[in-house]
């Protein structure tokens, strides 16, 4: 990694990975800035199929697929924890290393939200897991539940009831929040049961294994226990944006306010991807975010 570059990219998902495609291509000495693996929450994504011009695609493989080939034009990867971005567009490291750019990309993304109950920490990575692609197979033949509504539960849902001996879905309300077409795919799987109307009170545990959970109606307040082997909560996602909080680019969620060119009030400073305050939250629109935000970038830097 050296001192200084073009374009400093934070985060290797879709909008990542696009910036880094798209500013590399355009000649920007560009560096892409990572604290995980590369692909953002496509490697916890089991199947793609609302990408343009890829009918199906595994999540892992679209992933491998834009890191080879947003790197395929000499923009730098490097593993690092960002804690800090300043106004003059200097990246801290957890390493104690400063970058700077021309121009910044925050491309963070969010992170799964926690259903904050008694035994949910005390039981992750022993029954309780944000990642069905990942953890689905610890699960072959055993009874699991799915916490919430949302595209990604239900989603998820799908992908594990391939592998469980039964799915049941949890929702608050009486209406699911996710598209129409993924609540008929639900409705069709004998291996999927919806509760309604009840949220989660505690998960249990036996002999360090989650045994079970209980729910609670919101209505009548009556209590239930679901005895289970998984308990994966998908309710929702918070943005990665603690490295900017002093910037004062956030929204009251946290998400980062951009304009139309995904650049914020602090000029060079630019966002892509779930990260930003927006309404629809897909692959396609955090690589529109990406593209958008590092042609600004470079038209910007050449003066052109
Ligand atoms: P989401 O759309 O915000 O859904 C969260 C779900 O969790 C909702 O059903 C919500 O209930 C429920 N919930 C929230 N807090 C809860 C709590 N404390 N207890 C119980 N239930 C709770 O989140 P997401 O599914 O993670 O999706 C995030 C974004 O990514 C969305 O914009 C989504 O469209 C997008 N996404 C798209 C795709 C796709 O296009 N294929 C796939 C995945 C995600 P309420 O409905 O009652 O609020």
């Amino acid at each position: 990694m050296e001192r200084q570059y073009d374009l400093v990219i934070i985060g290797a998902g879709p909008a990542g990975l696009s910036a880094a495609l798209y500013g590399s291509r355009a000649g920007l000495k560009t560096l892409i800035l990572e604290n995980g693996a590369p692909g953002g929450k496509l490697i916890k994504t089991n199947k793609i199929s609302n990408y343009p011009g890829v009918k199906e695609i595994e999540g892992t493989q679209l992933a491998m697929d834009m890191f080879e080939q947003a790197t395929s034009f000499q923009a730098e990867y490097a593993y690092g924890e960002v804690n800090k971005i300043d106004e003059n567009k200097d990246v801290y490291l957890s390493d104690g290393s400063v970058v700077n750019g021309k121009a910044i990309i925050l491309a963070t993304g969010t992170k799964e939200r926690l259903l904050n109950i008694p035994g949910e920490k005390e039981n992750l990575g022993h029954g309780v897991s944000f990642c069905a692609v990942c953890d689905g197979a610890f699960f072959r033949d055993k009874d699991v539940v799915v916490i919430g509504g949302g595209n990604s539960a239900l989603e998820e849902s799908i992908y594990l009831a391939g592998l469980a001996r039964s799915v049941t879905i949890v929702i608050r309300r009486d209406v699911f929040r996710a598209e129409e077409h993924i609540q008929s795919q639900i409705e069709e799987n004998e291996k999927i049961h919806v509760i309604k109307k009840h949220i989660p009170v505690q998960i249990l545990s036996s002999e360090g294994k989650v045994s079970g959970i209980e729910l609670e109606n919101v209505d009548t307040h009556e209590k239930q226990v679901i005895e289970c082997s998984g308990i994966f909560p998908y309710v929702g996602q918070d943005p990665n944006t603690d490295c900017v909080q002093d910037l004062g680019v956030l929204n009251e969620r946290g998400y980062v306010l951009v304009d139309a060119n995904c650049q914020t009030k602090i000029p060079g400073i630019y966002a892509a991807g779930d990260v930003i305050d927006k309404e629809l939250r897909q692959v396609v629109t955090a690589c529109n975010d990406g593209a958008i935000a590092a042609q600004h970038a470079f038209h910007t830097i050449k003066g052109i």
